[in-house]
């Protein structure tokens, strides 16, 4: 756990100055995956581990942002973008800032083959999904020192890229003594990761960094923005399993699948035409047009409509406190996940299928984007314990990996610490 003094300390060791302390958590969904870029229903829960930033104001256009974890100190001038994406850490941190301020590039570089082209081009209108809609901020940030540190493990499907950025954006947002709406900073998050990083990421995480709750999960309606919180029974636990594997075809793989699903929606509105995304469609109109589609085009359609009918239908479960039925739906995630989204690998269908077999598991699936990282469980409060070491050791034994398991609790979303 990062503790906020030691941090304190260490900015002041570092700037010689005495800083604000702001943090935003990672998140486990428990179900509802790749139906974010889709219009569609997510369940995430916040971590109780979080990305920690020491911050202070600069009197110059300086951004120089220190990362723990990569043990490096990089400085930004927020009047001048290089090329970018970098493929490195602080692409984050310069596209929440950039978008904050309203100072990035005219024309961003195009990132990869399918991804969007810059809202920001004169002659692409923003798309009805764009993170672009939402340009609230008013003024400029200023420059800052900052000092980032997390508990939050990176690369492993619990969202550290959505933590970063909304723990930065909110300090920035903070320092400069601007008004904070929590959507509009969500908004802003996802098309820091879009321009900047290159990923085409739905606004889940950065909505479940903003808006988390102790008491539990949030159903959230990815269309509007909507959400409410589901909470947790106390006879319930959430428990992660870290496969301790990350497969490198991650993000490539990731705008793949959004190029899919677009191609979905393009075959599927030209004969349903009130079908603008995924979420509008129902299994008999893709059934209609299944001839015009490619099979693997037919398939990544039908994991986002059935996956998002398993989220409402789970949240009923859960308000209902029917957690075997709710444990079903996420068999059935993963289930459709591995063979018709084909995002997980060996070591998620292992440990998935070892924790669905314990005693006290009510249901099991991969969690986050999926290619390695992390498995989440239901699971019941009082067999827990038992949970935690069968499923270390059942891993182990399988695969020669020691994973990471824990036991989660729900923390709050971002805030300023001190
Ligand atoms: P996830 O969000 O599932 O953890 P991503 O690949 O989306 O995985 O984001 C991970 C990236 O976010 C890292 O490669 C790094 O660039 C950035 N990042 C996350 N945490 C930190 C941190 N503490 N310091 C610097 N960069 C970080
Ligand atoms: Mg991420």
């Amino acid at each position: 756990m990062i503790n906020p003094d030691d941090l304190s300390c260490d900015f002041e060791r570092t700037f010689a100055r005495t800083p604000r302390v702001y943090r935003a958590p990672g998140r486990v969904n428990l179900i509802g995956e790749h139906t974010d870029y889709n219009d569609g229903f997510v369940m995430p829960m916040a971590l109780d581990r979080s990305t920690w930033v020491a911050a202070a104001p600069r009197a110059d256009r300086a951004l120089v942002v220190a990362s723990r974890e990569y043990r490096e100190t990089i400085t930004l001038d927020l009047d001048c973008h290089p090329p970018y994406p970098t493929e490195s850490w602080i692409d984050y941190v310069r596209g929440i800032a950039a978008v904050l301020d309203g100072s990035g590039p005219e024309r961003p570089a195009p990132h990869s083959q399918d991804a969007a082209p810059a809202p920001d081009s004169p002659d692409v209108a923003p798309a009805p999904d764009s993170p672009d809609v939402a340009r609230p901020f008013q003024g400029r940030v200023t420059g800052a020192d900052m000092l980032i540190a997390s508990d939050v493990p990176i690369g492993a499907g619990l969202s550290s890229s959505a933590a970063l950025e909304i723990a930065c954006g909110y300090a920035l947002l903070d320092l400069a003594g601007m008004p904070i709406d929590f959507d509009a900073l969500a908004r802003a998050g996802q098309r820091a990761e879009h321009e900047f990083v290159g990923i085409r990421c739905g606004i889940m995480d950065q909505m479940i960094a903003c808006h988390g709750e102790t008491s539990g999960a949030l159903l959230l309606d990815t269309r509007t923005l909507q959400h409410r919180s589901l909470p947790l029974p106390a006879s319930l636990r959430v428990v992660v399993g870290n496969t301790m594997v990350h497969h490198e075809l991650a993000s490539s793989e990731y705008n793949a699948r959004r190029a899919d699903c677009e191609a979905g929606v393009q075959t599927l509105s030209s004969r349903f035409p009130h079908v603008r995304a995924l979420r509008d469609a129902s299994l008999p109109e893709l059934e209609g047009v299944r001839a015009r589609m490619s099979d693997r085009v037919y398939r990544r359609c039908r994991h986002v409509i059935t996956e998002n009918a398993r989220v409402e239908e789970a949240a009923d479960a859960l308000v209902a406190g029917d957690f075997v039925r709710f444990g079903r739906l996420m068999d059935q995630s993963h289930h459709s996940l591995r063979a018709d989204y084909e995002v997980t690998c060996a070591e998620l269908d292992t440990m998935s299928a070892i924790a669905r077999g314990l005693d006290g598991v009510y249901g099991a699936r991969m969690t986050g984007g999926g290619f390695g990282g992390c498995i989440v469980a239901l699971a019941d409060a009082s067999r827990v314990d038992a949970i935690e070491v069968e499923l270390r050791t059942r891993y182990e034994a399988a695969t020669g990996r020691r994973p990471d398991v824990w036991v989660c609790t729900a923390g709050a979303g971002v805030s300023r610490v001190k």
